[in-house]
């Protein structure tokens, strides 16, 4: 936890994001997590993964939009997804994630709504379901609001839960009352100790207790980690209950733990690669180092070796 905090805390600093931005040191594992800059790219590396037979999610990258004119752009940026998707013959295995920060949720709640509804009213008509990826805790209460809000006309919708904030297990029971689709993740940002749990064992027990929940009584509910331990647990306890392996998805980043993905996919489980793709990269790939030093390492070696 003090590693991530570390490098989440120095990824802030202005120099330390000019240089990563601009050396071309990064660029390998950049590549490793993102699939292109374009949607062009990120379309044929989707429809390639649906082709064997795996699901994804896209996710436009780009997120704190600074003005409303950007949350327009990010908006008609992700109606150009929708239709590119909608146009596909892999349409049914392919769907989005989006960040309600990037549709212009710091510049005011009206205005997230309004382009919440416009991509979800887009979405429909090719039935693709979009999920309001969850951020940082300043957003944690007004994303389940929106998300709620906007489910009673546009059912296509559902969000995420993150198992480190002391919260979680009664926002399962509100969201899980309304049959609303929701993925589970540990949690990615920095978040104090008055509203997260800090240990890391705490986090992956609190995991396992809110994934159990969802797979018992959630809909169609998403498990997203590529802890393998935890997943063995998991899947054990659905087998021992009888739930379906149709009745919910794993959930994996692109780029991490190919190899579980390509397990799981073969024992006939259902698995979504959640697909990043666009130039607003940074904070996306400063979240993937802080989880696991080993990225870092890899980067410190190519520099040593230089
Ligand atoms: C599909 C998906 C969607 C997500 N959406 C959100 C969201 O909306 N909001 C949010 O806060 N968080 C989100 N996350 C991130 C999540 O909160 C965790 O930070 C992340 O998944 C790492 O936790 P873990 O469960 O994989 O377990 P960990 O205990 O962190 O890792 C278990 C093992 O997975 C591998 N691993 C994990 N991360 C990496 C990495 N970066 N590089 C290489 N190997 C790695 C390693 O082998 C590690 O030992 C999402 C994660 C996934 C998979």
């Amino acid at each position: 936890m003090l590693f991530r905090s570390l490098i989440l805390k120095s990824a802030a600093l202005p120099p330390i994001k000019k240089f990563v931005k601009g050396s071309r040191l990064f660029r390998p594992i950049v590549k490793r997590f993102i699939a292109g800059e374009t949607l062009a790219e990120a379309m044929k590396t989707a429809e390639g993964l649906a082709d064997q037979g795996f699901l994804v999610s896209l996710d436009l990258l780009g997120e704190n939009v600074a003005t409303a004119e950007e949350a327009e752009q990010s908006t008609q940026n992700y109606l150009d997804v929708i239709n590119q998707i909608g146009a596909s013959p892999h349409k049914a295995a392919i769907n989005i994630s989006i960040k309600l920060t990037a549709l212009g949720l710091d510049q005011g709640l009206d205005l997230a709504e309004t382009n919440y509804r416009k991509l979800l009213e887009a979405a429909k008509p090719h039935n693709i379901f979009i999920r309001a990826d969850m951020e940082g805790s300043p957003y944690t209460q007004v994303t389940i609001d929106l998300v709620r809000k906007v489910r009673a006309d546009y059912p296509n919708t559902g969000t995420v839960l993150q198992s480190y904030l002391y919260r979680t297990d009664s926002d399962l029971d509100i969201l899980m009352a309304d049959k609303c689709r929701l993925r589970i993740v540990k949690g990615a940002y920095l978040e104090p100790e008055s509203i997260a749990h800090p240990e890391k064992t705490t986090v992956d027990k609190q995991y396992v207790e809110h994934a159990k929940k969802l797979l018992t009584r959630g809909y169609y509910p998403a498990i997203a980690s590529h802890d393998e331990h935890i997943i063995n647990q998991l899947k054990e306890f659905a087998e021992q209950r009888g739930i379906s392996r149709n009745g919910y998805e794993w959930q994996m980043l692109f780029g991490i733990r190919r190899d579980l993905q390509a397990k799981l996919h073969d024992e006939g489980y259902n698995v979504r690669v959640y697909l990043p793709f666009g130039d607003a990269w940074y904070p996306y790939f400063t979240r993937r180092l802080a989880e696991r030093p080993a990225n870092l390492l890899f980067i410190t070696r190519s520099l040593i070796q230089k």
